[in-house]
């Protein structure tokens, strides 16, 4: 694995040079000639499920090579499986592969495409008495398929003539046959260690309608089959794929060997797996299904429309799959290399504004009623060409709830009865006062006053200026009467574990607490048009951005405003471990 808990990076490199051991292939293919030069991959999706984070890695894989190279990479929608497919699979898959910035530009493919010459390979096969129709059960094939200690049993159908073969393949393509009536099968050796190549099915009857070729067949190839000949159709040279399939390749290759075609090379690496989440499709599925996240695209959800819509930019995925480099072994990344990515790219180009989250009246007594200022705020410290803004300020404000303490420790550096701090692009203010409510305690307002000759001059690298007072606390704050409301949505990792689908019931990890919805926070003014997308780090709070799907900008007043999810926290975990 090319990560560990400590950030040390053990990739398996090949040849010197080859930054990972794919490349050490293609270069070494390309010394020797093996494909003239040539460098063509794929991304071959199953239209059953949106793409994860897990499937980023393959296409930055695949496209990452193909660019390198100057090669091409395909988009194949590897669609065998009518009764798990759909075209609103395939239209999530398509745009989520644009977004991480990639593009099959009229190299989209479909393994049905394909259907037709698939059916002739397998005639071909028949004819050269390497195939034949089988008319066992599934129950019965898996009773004669033997197991990994124990050979396998012949079909007593195997040796049928060439001529039996192809009449009976050809009435199963006809649709004289019910479902699971009869199988077409390689004819390989039952004998073989490789359970992959005891007699494999190639074709099996489906009376079902499919997704692009709607009746038109009612036998669908088996992926194992489908896949290595869309491969070689396609004349791709380096076909990447995850480990479980280092088994098939020896069949893959008896394919394509057999029917005498262009031979890609398969190349095995390691998936990836996430702490704190999961990749399966089927598990994403019934999460889906079952109500326990809003949707594919829920911002918990390790799907690329999650990640998304929780504010991920594509730039920081791209980098963290280029961090966590190819291995050969399986093994588990963490989930704050994910986020440490996401923090580089976001510090850079968010711009920094002042929210409330859960907002306590804060008024300055000795400032006049009814003035406004103007401040200057810049937008981003990291990047003067962001720019600044200005926001008002006046007697009445909004400071977090959080940052005043009653009775405040040795430490606290906040808002208490005769504390100090700085307002943020402000002054220097003094808490003299508050106010509770009798009934419930709860502190209602803050009374402070302020020193007028305090007024923040930042310059813009974001430091204060010489003729400020120093004090040790600064805040955020909002105008009250300015001040637009939002919803704001803070969500936490889904899962409480590292590994949350190690128990047999992976539901007994979900977090209780991964989303908590904070209504009338109190946002700058110019937020209430922020646009649905645009990516924010609130001061102290964290990252941010607008909800795609939720989020009406402009509509301040009323019930509902902009809703914002939090991307991530400002505290990153895993530069400490780096040693940063
Ligand atoms: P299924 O069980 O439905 O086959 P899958 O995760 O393999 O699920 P595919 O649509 O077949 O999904 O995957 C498309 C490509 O993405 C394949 O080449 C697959 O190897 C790759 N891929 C899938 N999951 C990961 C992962 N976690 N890490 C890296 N690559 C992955
Ligand atoms: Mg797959």
């Amino acid at each position: 694995m090319s990560i560990d808990s400590k950030g040390k990076t053990a990739g398996e490199s090949g040849a010197p040079g080859a930054t990972n051991f794919i490349k050490a292939i293609i270069d070494e293919d390309n010394k020797t000639g093996k494909y003239g030069g040539k460098v063509l991959t794929r991304f071959p999706p199953e239209p059953n499920g949106y793409l994860h984070i897990g499937h980023a890695k393959s296409i930055c894989l695949n496209f990452g090579l193909a660019r390198e190279y100057g090669g091409l990479c395909n988009l194949r929608f590897d669609d065998t499986n009518p009764s798990k497919e759909e075209v609103e699979y395939v239209e999530s898959i398509m745009e989520d592969v644009r977004w991480l910035g990639f593009d099959w530009q009229n190299r989209l493919f479909y393994a049905s495409d394909y259907f037709g010459k698939l059916y002739e390979y397998a005639i071909q096969l028949i004819k050269q008495g390497v195939a034949y129709v089988d008319d066992l059960t599934a129950d019965q094939i898996r009773e004669y398929r033997g197991t990994l200690t124990a050979p396998g049993k012949e079909s007593p159908f195997r040796n049928r003539s060439a001529e039996e073969n192809l009449d009976l393949f050809e009435r199963m393509k006809a649709g004289e046959f019910p479902n699971g009536a009869r199988t077409l099968r390689a004819k390989i050796d039952m004998s073989s260690p490789n359970l992959n190549m005891r007699d494999p099915v190639m074709y099996r009857i489906l009376h079902e309608s499919h997704h692009r070729t709607g009746d038109q067949w009612c036998i669908y190839p088996m992926y194992d089959w489908a896949h290595g000949q869309s491969d070689s159709i396609e004349g791709v040279t380096h076909s990447i794929c995850t480990l479980e399939f280092e088994d098939h390749r020896p069949l893959y290759d008896w394919f394509v060997d057999q029917l005498g075609i262009h031979h890609p090379q398969q190349i095995e690496f390691a998936r990836l797996n996430l702490t704190y989440t999961m990749m399966s499709k089927r598990k994403l599925l019934q999460l889906v299904q079952e109500g326990i996240v809003s949707g594919w695209d829920d911002p918990r959800m390790p799907t690329l429309s999650g990640l998304r819509r929780r504010g991920f930019t594509p730039e920081s995925i791209r980098d963290f799959s280029e961090r966590i480099g190819v291995a050969k072994r399986d093994s588990m990344v963490d989930y704050a290399l994910l986020e440490h990515c996401l923090r580089e790219d976001l510090n850079r180009r968010a711009g920094r504004v002042m929210v409330v989250l859960r907002p306590l009246k804060l008024i300055i007594d000795n400032y006049p009623e009814g003035r406004v200022e103007e401040v200057e705020a810049i937008n981003n410290p990291e990047d003067s060409g962001m720019g600044k803004r200005t926001l008002p300020f006046s007697r009445e404000l909004y400071v977090e709830r959080d940052d005043f303490r009653e009775v405040p420790h040795k430490k606290w550096f906040r808002l208490a009865p005769g504390s100090e701090v700085r307002l943020k692009h402000g002054y220097i203010i003094k808490c003299n006062d508050y106010k509770k409510n009798p009934d419930t305690g709860e502190v209602t307002e803050l009374h402070c006053t302020y020193d007028p000759g305090t007024r923040s001059g930042e310059s813009t690298d974001g430091r204060q200026g010489p003729a400020d007072r120093k004090v040790k606390g600064t805040l955020h704050w909002v105008s009250a009467a300015h001040a637009a409301e939002a919803e704001v949505r803070l969500y936490d990792q889904l899962f409480t574990k590292e590994e949350p689908d190690s128990d047999r019931d992976f539901r007994v990890n979900i977090n209780p607490r991964s989303l908590e919805i904070l209504k009338g926070c109190k946002i700058e003014p110019g937020l209430k048009d922020a646009r649905p997308g645009e990516r924010l780090q609130f001061l102290r709070h964290g990252y941010f951005c607008v909800d795609t799907r939720d989020s009406r900008p402009g509509a301040a007043t009323g019930s509902s405003g902009p809703v914002f999810n939090r991307t991530t926290s400002l505290r990153d975990t895993w530069a400490k471990i780096e040693g940063k």
